[in-house]
């Protein structure tokens, strides 16, 4: 994708603090970082997101995650860390190629995710939407 800066930084026409590469995937530090250490992990292919992205190579990402997820808790210190996914303009993502992200939290940092949880089942909500999900699985 000739407009993806993701596509970019995997040319090396952008910059970028690169952690860890093999041959299907790389990671960098975020540009904007929630914390010193939030890390990016990418395909090298393009893909616009998580759901579209190949079933093996999602696979190979959630073991690099880990890999990198540990090495990012050693190198700062951090007391935890969020392993993060954006799917869609409305969950956030703002740069459609695959990536995850890895967050290293500290103790009293501010951050909260999924701030509210303000939503209700009501009557026979709950086991309709299960029902549904559980129909849909492909
Ligand atoms: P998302 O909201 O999941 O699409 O997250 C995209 C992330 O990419 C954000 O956290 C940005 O800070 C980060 N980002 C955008 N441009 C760059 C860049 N050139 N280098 C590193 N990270 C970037
Ligand atoms: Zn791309």
């Amino acid at each position: 994708m000739s407009n993806c800066i993701f596509c970019k930084i995997i040319k090396g026409e952008l910059p970028s603090y690169k952690v860890y590469e093999d041959h299907k995937i790389i990671a960098f530090l975020d540009i904007a970082p929630i914390n010193r250490g939030h890390v990016l992990v990418i395909p090298k292919e393009h893909y616009e997101d998580t759901l579209e992205t190949p079933d093996e190579l999602l696979q190979t990402m959630a073991l690099v995650v880990k890999k990198i997820s540990k090495a990012v808790m050693i190198a700062t210190g951090a007391h935890a860390c969020n392993i993060g996914i954006n799917n869609g303009a409305e969950s956030g993502q703002i740069i459609f190629h695959t990536h995850w992200h890895i967050m290293p939290r500290f103790k009293g940092d501010g951050y909260e995710l999924w701030k509210g949880h303000d939503t209700e089942y009501k009557d026979n909500e709950a086991s309709e939407v299960a029902e549904k999900i559980k129909h849909n699985l492909q």
